[in-house]
């Protein structure tokens, strides 16, 4: 997969905003690890794409949405344009009344409560009728944090899965099933098996001896 293929995969187009679904970091940016495998902003990543050039200045939003990789909704702009866009930006109306709200204060709260409480964000976004996208940047702390606290969000390597199907990957694992073909069946990116495989998550599940994956080499 080249570059703009991975890049664009983890996006999620909408008539509005283009979602990042990929790391969110903990200042509500998206982040994307480019072909020499540094981390860098998801929004800068596509201006640059969009333009055909790396940007001297800064890569600013239009529509106020940090986690939005849309190209028209970014453009290219000083410091000085920043410190002038916070200003407004510190004026208009957070949550509910922001015209890109698609959710109440009430919602994200709730979401972010029962997902504490286990319940899937699949299960969450049908029955509350949103996109399986805001779900998860709502339990990611990727917006809404400044009502539901979710600041730090979880590594999303870690979040996908549920315990049970974590135990299913160690299994297959063991049994010898290589490690895209189960991204692919649980629709998470490798490196999530490969965090489980290495147990660098799930570690306690490494203690069943059922799950144990042989370490090689
Ligand atoms: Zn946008």
């Amino acid at each position: 997969m080249d570059i703009e293929t991975r890049f664009w995969s983890k996006v999620a187009k909408s008539e509005r905003c283009w979602t990042w679904t990929g790391y969110i970091g903990p200042h509500g940016y998206g982040t994307f690890r480019d072909g020499r495998g540094k981390a860098v902003a998801a929004h800068r990543f596509a201006l640059a794409l969009a333009l055909g050039q790396p940007l001297l200045g800064l890569a600013l939003h239009k529509c106020d949405r940090r986690d939005c990789v849309r190209p028209d909704h970014l453009y290219e702009g000083s410091h000085d344009d920043n410190a002038r866009d916070r200003r407004e930006r510190g004026r208009m109306p957070r949550g509910s009344r922001h015209p890109h709200a698609v959710t109440d204060e009430k919602t994200a709260c709730e979401i972010a409560r029962r997902w504490k409480q286990g319940e899937r964000q699949t299960a969450l976004a049908k029955e509350l009728r949103l996109s399986k996208s805001l779900v998860n940047q709502i339990v990611r702390g990727g917006c809404w944090s400044h009502v539901t606290g979710i600041r730090e969000p979880v590594r999303d390597f870690a979040a996908r899965l549920t315990e049970a199907q974590v135990r299913v990957v160690l299994r297959r694992l063991h049994a010898g099933a290589t490690q895209i073909s189960l991204a692919k069946k649980f629709s998470v990116c490798r490196s999530t098996i490969n965090h489980i495989a290495l147990g660098t998550t799930w570690k306690h599940l490494h203690r069943d001896p059922l799950a144990a994956v042989p370490r090689k080499g």
